[in-house]
């Protein structure tokens, strides 16, 4: 059977725990090549090499998002090595949810930094890739990772919030834009995934917080997402999912 991503060339940021490193394997095991982009190269060496077992081709790039000019060069080693990137996932983010009277002045900056700036960074050095693409292949996919935080009010979350409201918005602008060129935005806006996200949170408020939703419902896993981005990068041409919300069923 022919798979639907046979030809496509992926790049996943995050790769190297949770929702990233799931869907860069699923996005390999459709057919893609895969770059594989974050800071932890252990990590991202393992990835390859779970990929390579099971038939795929994947590169490892180390890569500190947040440095606009690592994350050009890293577009122009994935162009040199795996051809232009057809299928960007940038998903790379961070979660620090605090009080806002505690200025945690710091925390507020990682996120700045990483889920907005860094994102940017990333659209900035891969977009020529995208529409290139899109001109000679006929489609191309940039799905950005939002959160359900986008659109609700967690308390204590407002800067992470704000973050993805951001991409969230940001999506929309850009699908118009780059639309017009073949290029798919999507905004991705999971509601509770288990991954390492938690395992960065202080505020012992938001810990609690997010331990007693394991009581009342079962998270999503970052397989389930995964499959969302391929269904996502799956579909036919001329169809855009332009937002996709997917909450576990049981969080309100
Ligand atoms: P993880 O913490 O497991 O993954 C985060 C990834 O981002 C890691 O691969 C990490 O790799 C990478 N990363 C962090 N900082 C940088 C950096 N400066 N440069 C490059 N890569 C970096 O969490 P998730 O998988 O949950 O998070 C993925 C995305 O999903 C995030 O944008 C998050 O906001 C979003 N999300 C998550 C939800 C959840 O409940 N888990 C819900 C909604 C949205 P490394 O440290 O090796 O660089």
């Amino acid at each position: 059977l022919a798979k639907p991503l046979t030809g496509r060339v992926a790049v996943v940021t995050g790769a190297s725990s949770g929702i990233g490193a799931a869907s860069a394997e699923h996005l390999a095991g459709l057919g893609a090549r895969v770059a594989v982009l974050a800071r932890r190269t252990d990590r991202l060496d393992e990835l390859v090499s779970r990929i390579e077992k099971h038939g795929g081709t994947a590169l490892a790039i180390a890569v500190d998002v947040t440095d606009a000019a690592a994350v050009r060069s890293a577009a122009g080693r994935v162009a040199a090595e795996l051809g232009d990137t057809d299928l960007l996932f940038n998903n790379a983010g961070v979660m620090l949810p605090a009080p806002v009277e505690e200025l945690a002045v710091d925390q507020w900056t990682r996120q700045i930094d990483l889920n907005i700036t860094g994102l940017m960074n990333v659209i900035g050095a891969f977009t020529p890739q995208l529409v290139k693409a899109a001109g000679e292949r006929g489609v191309a996919d940039l799905i950005n990772t939002s959160s359900a935080a986008a659109r609700t009010v967690f308390p204590t979350f407002a800067v992470y919030s704000g973050t993805k409201a951001y991409v969230t918005h940001l999506s929309r602008h850009l699908r118009v834009e780059l639309g017009a060129k073949n290029v798919r935005v999507s905004a991705l806006e999971p509601g509770i995934v288990g991954t390492e996200l938690s395992d960065h949170v202080t505020d012992e408020g938001a810990l609690q917080w997010l331990e007693g939703t394991k009581e009342t419902m079962e998270w999503l896993t970052p397989q389930d997402i995964a499959e969302t981005v391929g269904f996502i990068a799956a579909l036919p041409p001329r169809a855009n999912l332009q937002q996709i919300t997917i909450m576990p069923t049981r969080q309100p």
